[in-house]
């Protein structure tokens, strides 16, 4: 199985840490569509949200995401990839699409005990929990419609990262 493998879920569900740990595991390189956009444009997102709106950023993460997916890839994705309906059918049609779900609680415990990395402007100028809770009701579905799998993101890392292997042994035997 060399199929591009795409995390899918909100700030702080462990794209990263997980896709990373991931990768590492099945000798898969690891990318993450944030960063390689940042570096490839030498702007952070919240700079290209900034000039170019939502709508601009959201076009070039679409250019981000068809230039990092690529055979034995781990590819950690921006929470709001989902939002385009093209990524979703993007990545459902190039590789295995996994949602990394967590409840709200969770993804707000993280995300204070890590105080950003500078990477994501604020979405709605809310407080965490508000935000969060906002942003979630709006993409779980469509973060459920992308995947292919979901996996219960509350657990270690390790674990996580066995639950995939697991699906990944049962899809392609
Ligand atoms: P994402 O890339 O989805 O935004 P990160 O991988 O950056 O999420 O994780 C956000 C924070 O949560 C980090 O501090 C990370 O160490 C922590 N974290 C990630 N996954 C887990 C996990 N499964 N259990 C506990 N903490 C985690
Ligand atoms: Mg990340």
């Amino acid at each position: 199985m060399t199929q591009p493998l795409f995390l899918v879920g909100p700030r702080g569900c462990g794209k990263t840490t997980t896709g990373m740990a991931l990768a590492k595991a099945i000798d898969f390189q690891f990318v993450d569509t944030d960063r390689w956009l940042q570096s490839h444009v030498q702007m952070t997102v919240a700079e290209i949200v900034e000039r170019e709106g939502w709508e601009g950023f959201r076009a070039q993460e679409t250019t981000a995401l068809q230039a990092v997916t690529a055979p034995a890839t781990v590819v950690a994705t921006g929470g709001g990839i989902i939002l385009t309906e093209f990524n979703r059918h993007y990545m459902r049609n190039h590789g295995v699409v996994i949602y990394l779900s967590a409840p709200v609680s969770v993804l707000v415990d993280r995300l204070e005990a890590t105080p950003e990395e500078g990477l994501r402007p604020t979405l709605t100028g809310k407080p965490l929990t508000e935000e969060v809770q906002e942003v979630l009701a709006q993409r779980d579905v469509l973060y459920r419609e992308a995947a292919h799998y979901i996996v219960d993101a509350t657990n270690p890392p390790s674990q996580v990262v066995e639950d995939i292997l697991g699906i990944l042994a049962q899809a392609a035997p």
